[in-house]
């Protein structure tokens, strides 16, 4: 079996399952204790956070550990939109947000928020100008992702972070990273960023685990209360055996992120040439995309098809994403792309990871081939 599903999940290193198993068994004190033992788990959490915040080149103030990137999201989102409300109640980001991120904006405008949902262009690149046009004053947050967990595109957040804090400098901009990091660089001054997400089993690291950067002077209203740990932004005994393996995981994909990108540069481009020469798939992705990141659609055809011919064959890939490859309707995120709606049921999504090889690309690619010939009739009958 190859696995083709690293924008899902991704396995655990070694190192990072040993690190997690340790803690759990010699520092299972609560941090927060007086005692030795729960000094001692206090010595390895501060390290944690150091560790976090040099891979993004921030301070260790600046870092609040949660339970992933769907909490890091919501506590971004919802916590400014809380915190800074006297400022106003606009809200801007982008119709091809992760769940995480366009929910929190849906409750939000049931509670009587406005949103702005900005369009993007065929290959899901938010329109510039229609950010631009949509900041106002009492713009409090903009929340646009790094990279597209669906098809890959990636936002150009300098030129993003230039708009907005022209435009109003007293907006906030957030951004989803978890699909950028490890793969492409960050930067996160460059950017003009005042909060940013990530999940540690999206590159290599636990699940569970994940942080958000709130820059410094930014505040957030808490959306769990209770304790006083992470300065206040979330209560809950810390998680230190999945603070130190995240940590111990983002060092390792932020040292390896260039070497990466190159690796998967070559067999995304090979998958890319092979797609295009299968007849009867249509691409969504390009090289202009992530690395990681090569999705097609197959009009004509249920996608979960094509998902189980190609499991027969030893591959692993996707539908549409994770969190939401359970739901039949169309993508919301090809939808806004602009493709139809034949195009936006059937999309296949293959994503890359660190034990990839060229040559796995040709395996897939004869894989694709063989799928397609024999899904060939079907295709062309149903995508009339
Ligand atoms: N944002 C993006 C872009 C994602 O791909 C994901 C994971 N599918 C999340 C947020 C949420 O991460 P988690 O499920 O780890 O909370």
């Amino acid at each position: 079996m190859i696995y083709w599903d690293h924008a899902a999940t991704t396995p655990p290193l070694e190192q990072v399952v040993d690190t997690m198993s340790e803690i759990m068994k010699m520092h299972y004190a609560n941090p927060s204790a007086l005692h030795r033992s729960g000094e001692a788990a206090g010595k390895l959490l501060k390290r944690a956070r150091e560790v976090c915040a040099a891979a993004l080149q921030v301070q260790p103030g600046e870092i609040v550990l949660t339970s992933g990137a769907t909490e890091s999201n919501n506590m971004a989102i919802k916590g400014a939109a809380m915190k800074y409300r006297s400022r106003g109640q606009h809200i801007i980001t982008t119709g091809t947000e992760h769940p995480s991120v366009y929910e929190c904006c849906k409750q939000l405008e049931s509670l009587g928020w406005e949103v702005t949902y900005l369009p993007v262009d065929a290959e899901g690149i938010v329109d510039l100008a229609a950010l631009a046009a949509a900041i106002r004053k009492d713009t409090v947050l903009v929340s646009i992702m790094h990279v597209n967990n669906e098809m890959g595109a990636i936002s150009p957040l300098a030129d993003i972070g230039r708009i907005v804090k022209e435009r109003n400098p007293r907006t906030l901009l957030h951004v989803d990273g978890v699909q950028g990091f490890g793969k492409l660089p960050v930067e996160l001054s460059a950017w003009q960023a005042d909060l940013y997400s990530l999940s540690a089993h999206k590159f290599n690291g636990p699940r569970g685990m994940g942080l958000l950067y709130v820059k410094q002077g930014v505040q957030l209203f808490p959306i769990l209360s209770g304790g006083s740990q992470e300065s206040g932004h979330r209560a809950g005994t810390e998680n230190v055996a999945g603070a130190v393996a995240m940590s111990k995981a983002m060092r390792l994909a932020q040292e390896g992120q260039p070497e990466l990108h190159a690796r998967l540069t070559e067999i995304r481009d090979i998958l890319l040439r092979e797609i295009r020469q299968i007849p009867g798939l249509e691409l969504n992705s390009s090289e202009r995309s992530a690395p990681h990141i090569v999705h097609f659609s197959c009009p004509g055809l249920k996608p979960e098809v094509m998902v189980h011919a190609l499991e027969e064959l030893g591959m692993l890939v996707s539908t549409k994403s994770a969190c939401s490859s359970k739901l039949s309707e169309p993508s919301r995120v090809l939808l806004a792309m602009g493709k139809d709606a034949a195009h936006a049921s059937s999309g296949i999504r293959i994503s890359l990871g660190k034990e990839h090889q060229p040559e796995d690309a040709a395996s897939l690619a004869q894989a694709l081939r063989v799928v397609c010939g024999k899904l060939r009739p079907i295709m062309e009958r149903e995508g009339q």
